[in-house]
């Protein structure tokens, strides 16, 4: 996904936003919390439309610090995230091992690798270890692309990321369901050029 501050990207997702900028403090912590119900018990794509406008709005929550305003009381299941107060809504990515699982609403580590619950760590670890050097691919440097056949490793590689992205979204998110309210499910790899309609479950 193209990133930076000028991108005709991020112009577009500013214009999406405008929506949220006209909800009051109160109708925006009303329908986060409202949204976050409809989260609650599910694995979410990252590329699903209600999660991105969930997303928008986190942004402007966090402007406004939303959640420490105590607006809007967000369904029970949600504890509070240490990061930043906000409900936890963690989300899974490759960088699992590295990274843990990111806030959704601050993009900070939610939780570290090591405090993730034992029983799926495990899972994690071995998904993200089997992950690493397929993303590398796309990163290859000049002289390891010409010792090989490039197009036919990346072309490797994207087919095996989907593969990984597939399991991310049909097993391991579904187990951290039984630690978390909601998980959110990285389903895309852009440098692999991997995108969420390729992922299918
Ligand atoms: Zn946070």
């Amino acid at each position: 996904m193209a990133t930076g501050s000028d991108s005709p990207f991020d112009s577009l997702w500013k214009e999406y936003s405008l929506c949220f900028r006209d909800f009051d403090d109160l109708t925006l912590a009303r329908w986060m919390a409202q949204t976050l119900g409809q989260f609650e018990g599910k694995a979410w794509r990252f590329s699903h439309p209600l999660l991105r406008a969930y997303l928008l709005a986190a942004q402007l929550a966090q402007e406004r610090q939303i959640w420490l305003k105590r607006l809007a009381t967000s369904p029970a299941g949600y504890g509070e995230s240490p990061c930043c107060r906000a409900p936890m809504l963690p989300l899974l990515t490759r960088d699992i091992h590295e990274a843990g699982l990111v806030c959704q609403h601050c993009s900070e580590t939610l939780v570290p690798f090591e405090e993730i619950p034992a029983a799926i760590q495990a899972d994690l670890r071995a998904w993200g270890e089997q992950y690493a050097p397929v993303h590398a691919v796309a990163h290859w440097d000049d002289t390891q692309r010409k010792s090989s056949d490039y197009d036919r490793a990346y072309e490797k590689a994207a087919e095996e990321a989907e593969r990984l992205l597939i399991k991310a979204g049909s097993r391991l998110a579904p187990k951290l369901l039984d630690y978390y309210p909601a998980i959110v499910w990285e389903d895309q790899d852009e440098c692999l050029e991997v995108r969420p309609e390729d992922v299918t479950l």
